[in-house]
């Protein structure tokens, strides 16, 4: 196999085929530049050099009836973080307008839990509506679990944009994650947000003892569920959840792992989520030549780097914010991080 190859071919918007991406899985590390090189072609052919930028707004936080097994807010975590149940409208509303104020293109609305309640829905939409009354450029995508009939409807109405549901590992592992939903659960919901009109955003989190396999079954799925957006989080093995101590990812793993992504969905934003300092470390910047899109700042219910390293990071690569709003003050970006306040967390989004 050329990787060069590759990255041609997924440059006009064809994908890799099955074998070729558990080859650039295993590819060896003395030629991580070569794999970056090549998934990097149809990065910038449909992206150039821009990179979105995404803000958290954790809306609900901790004690979740579902046990999946990487999540601190999972039922019966022993995680240190914050919990805490639906943030007022106003004091959410603030939250994004720093987010917004800080050069994000898409805020996104956390709450934990199974899924929402018809009036929780309400509360998403109230948020919505009041973000967009004065930002109505700024895209809103929605993550609060499994959705019932009639409940992506709503959201769309209000304003929401896109709707995360992560599928998070293959089917044939996911047995291994979770106990209390399955696979075809969340498939379901990612199918209800896409019927509705909603943006489908979905999307992994490697490092949870999966095969190379595995992840090229969950790229894959992903591609034929035409997810638009797909985060990719490298697990973070917090304390008090089973997945604790675990550790199997390196640098170039991440990369082979957002390449590999990469080539399968040539189209669809790439994003680097949870687990991005970590894992990536210095190598974090050559992962924005293979992913177009970023979480600002800290996570659900872990800290990330402060808002303005990641500006800067973006702008040594030579890449410019999407959408950056003119009235952006490198201000802007430390308020963020002072804004969600320390004992924020980051929870890979559900
Ligand atoms: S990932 Fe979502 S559904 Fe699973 S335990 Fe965490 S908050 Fe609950």
């Amino acid at each position: 196999m050329q990787i060069a190859e590759l990255g041609k071919r997924a440059s006009t918007g064809e994908s890799i085929l099955r074998s070729e991406a558990l080859a650039v899985l295993a590819t060896p590390d003395e030629e991580i530049l070569d794999v970056v090189a090549a998934a990097s072609k149809p990065r910038f052919a449909f992206f150039g050099n821009r990179v979105r930028v995404n803000f958290l707004v954790n809306l609900k936080s901790g004690l979740c009836p579902e046990d999946c097994f990487y999540c601190s807010q999972r039922l019966g975590s022993g995680a240190d973080i914050l919990k805490y149940s639906w943030l007022p409208v106003d004091e959410a509303v603030a939250t994004a307008k720093a987010g917004i104020a800080a050069g994000a293109a898409r805020v996104c609305l956390v709450a934990s839990g199974t899924g929402p309640s018809n009036r929780e829905v309400g509360k998403i939409a109230d948020i919505t509506r009041a973000i967009k009354t004065a930002h109505p450029d700024v895209e809103i995508c929605a993550c609060a679990g499994f959705l019932k009939d009639g409940q992506a409807n709503s959201l769309a109405e209000s304003g929401v944009d896109a709707y995360n549901h992560n599928l998070n590992t293959a089917r044939s592992h996911y047995a291994q994650i979770c106990t209390t939903h399955t696979y075809d659960d969340r498939v379901d919901t990612v199918g209800k947000a896409r019927g509705s009109g909603l943006s489908p955003c979905s999307g992994f989190i490697a490092g949870m003892g999966e095969t190379h396999e595995q992840l090229v079954d969950l790229a894959f799925d992903l591609r034929d569920l035409a997810a638009d957006s797909i985060p990719v989080n490298f697990l973070l093995p917090f304390d008090g959840t089973p997945l604790k101590g675990t550790n199997q990812l390196t640098a170039h793993d991440c990369l082979r792992v957002l390449a590999m992504v990469r080539l399968v969905n040539p189209r669809s934003e790439v994003r680097i989520a949870a687990g991005r300092e970590l894992h990536l470390r210095s190598m974090q910047s050559l992962g924005l030549h293979i992913a177009n899109s970023i979480f600002l700042g800290d996570y659900l219910t872990s800290e990330g780097q402060p808002g303005q390293a990641d500006l800067d990071m973006i702008a040594d690569a030579g890449m410019v914010v999407d959408g950056m709003r003119p009235h952006r003050t490198d201000k802007a970006a430390e308020l963020v991080t002072r804004r969600r306040g320390a004992g924020t967390t980051v929870r890979p989004n559900a």
